[in-house]
């Protein structure tokens, strides 16, 4: 049996980051970046008032307070987008604007709430207030320096991401392919929704949980119709996945019962098979093969099972398709509230619910079979074999929401 790390390390290894492509920005959402991305200019792109008020020159309101006000002559007003022609001089001010371009010859902006309207001396403004040298000005380049990198390549692009793209004018950028993911699911037992299900039949729930998952991993998920437990149909289902996606992921029939049919089909088709027992629960049975530069996860059918392998092994190939920066599954430390006991052999990634204090609890019993525990967590904690963390351990918790 292969420890996960060992398991983990195989896969990425034998994964190829898929080719890139120029998308728009306003599509790329969630993508993986091909190439670091350079500013072409300064951001802000010129010296602007953070304020509403009137550009001054600081000098002039030293004096200013609020029993002896200083009186400027109003000699323009600068609305955003415009620009003011001439320089302010001593004596003068500016309406001006937040965002718009600070005047020549002014040093700071005083706010719109610090002085008044002269009503003695028409086109007059009263300061009641001081201003230092600069102040509610926002500088040319301060933000970003034109050539400096604004993202990494392999970084995720985001809201924030697509923001400071748009604002140094990016309309295309240059990311990676996101795999198309076949998500097939094995068993006779299985009915799709809407059907009716007789004795021993149980309703599909596993694709619809993966295609989550491969959403949130970037991947576009392609869901095949049911397949039964022959090696012909299973055989038939691989081969149609295989043709129309990047990789294959399966559920059940990964097992050493004898309905259970992905490994030889998979072999079938001229499939390489690179293992399929790790050391965890839940998910003992994993497959990962390769098929013409393609990939096969074939992970257990229990719907818990299937989860868990997924965001162990097939979230972390994902990333890496899409030449992610970092592969990992994001943790958080949380607090346990009471212990979490592991008596097997093998590490059990339990299902627990951290609540807002950072205090993460058991959803109860752990068996993989059990759907409403699952709806029920919102994160992952690796037990090790044969040991008990104890309430008041700081565990890292897998985030699953
Ligand atoms: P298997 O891995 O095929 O032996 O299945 C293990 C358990 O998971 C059995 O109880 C199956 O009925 C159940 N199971 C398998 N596939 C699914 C699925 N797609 N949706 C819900 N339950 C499933
Ligand atoms: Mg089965």
């Amino acid at each position: 049996m292969l420890e996960l790390e060992e398991a983990r390390r195989r896969i990425l290894e034998a994964i190829q980051i898929l080719e890139s492509e120029s998308i728009a920005l306003s599509n790329a959402d969630g993508y993986f970046l091909a190439e670091p991305i350079p500013s072409k200019i300064d951001l802000p792109g010129f010296d602007n008032s953070a304020v509403d008020g009137y550009a001054v020159q600081s000098k002039d309101l030293i004096p200013a307070k609020n029993a002896a006000p200083v009186s400027l002559r109003l000699v323009g007003k600068i609305p955003a987008g415009e620009s003011f022609v001439g320089q302010i001089e001593s004596g003068q001010c500016a309406r001006i604007f937040t965002g718009s371009p600070l005047p020549g010859g002014a040093d700071a902006v005083a706010m719109q709430e610090d002085t008044q309207i002269d009503q003695q001396t028409s086109g007059q403004i009263l300061f009641l207030e001081t201003v230092k040298p600069w102040e509610n000005i926002r500088f040319r380049g301060e933000d970003v320096k034109a050539g400096s990198t604004l993202a990494e390549a392999g970084t995720r692009l985001g809201a924030g991401h697509l923001c400071l793209l748009g604002a140094v004018g990016i309309e295309n950028v240059r990311v990676f392919r996101q795999p198309i993911i076949g998500l097939l699911a094995t068993g006779n037992e299985l009915r799709e929704a809407g059907q009716s299900i007789g004795p021993g039949q149980i309703f599909e729930s596993n694709r619809i949980g993966l295609a989550a998952l491969a959403k949130r991993s970037g991947a576009t998920p392609k869901i095949y119709p049911l397949v039964s437990d022959t090696l012909e149909a299973t055989v038939a289902a691989l081969q149609k996945a295989f043709a129309e996606c990047d990789a294959v992921v399966t559920t059940g029939g990964v097992s050493v019962g004898e309905l259970d049919f992905v490994k030889a089909a998979f072999e079938k088709l001229g499939g390489k098979l690179d293992f399929w027992k790790v050391s965890i629960k839940p998910g003992k049975p994993f497959v990962f093969g390769q098929l013409n530069g393609k990939f096969l996860f074939g992970l257990p059918g229990n719907p818990v099972s299937a989860l868990v392998t997924f965001i162990l092994f097939v979230a972390p190939a994902l990333g890496r398709m899409q030449g992610a920066k970092n592969i990992s599954w994001p943790t958080l430390p949380a607090i346990l509230a009471g212990p979490l006991e592991n008596r097997g052999q093998r590490r059990h990634f339990m299902r627990i619910s951290l609540d807002e204090k950072g205090q993460a609890r058991s959803i109860g019993t752990q068996a993989s079979h059990i759907l409403s525990g699952l709806s029920q967590a919102n994160g992952l904690v690796d037990v090790p074999p044969n040991a008990t963390l104890t309430a008041g351990t700081i565990v890292p918790v897998w985030r699953l929401d």
